[in-house]
């Protein structure tokens, strides 16, 4: 693939949207647009979704305020789920990203 078509897919992948979900147990095959919500008894701890990149990394966002580092979520009255603070992969694509309202933003 040539990097002008690899550019323009990546920017046409990333205006996705994300909608979400709440789970117990992470189910086996993940959407990619989806952010999964784990949950037991309305207890949120832990959002798993894959990175907006297109790398394929599954990631973990610790939701434990007693463990850090942690995030916290947020679904408006839009349904629109967000996610604070952004999310900074130091390894790996490096990706640098806010969750806001349904959508990537890039940093
Ligand atoms: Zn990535």
């Amino acid at each position: 693939m040539n990097n002008f078509i690899r550019y323009f897919l990546c920017h046409k992948q990333h205006k996705k949207k994300y909608d979400y979900e709440f789970v117990e147990d992470l189910p086996k095959n993940l959407r990619k647009r989806r952010i999964y919500i784990c949950a037991n008894d309305g207890f949120a701890w832990q959002i798993n979704f894959y990175c907006p990149c297109g790398c394929g990394t599954l990631l973990y966002v610790n939701l434990l305020e007693a463990t850090k580092p942690n995030w916290r979520y947020e679904i408006d009255n839009k349904n629109k789920i967000s996610l604070h603070p952004s999310i900074y992969r130091k390894t790996d694509c490096k990706s640098h990203f806010f969750v806001r309202r349904g959508q990537i933003d890039w940093v």
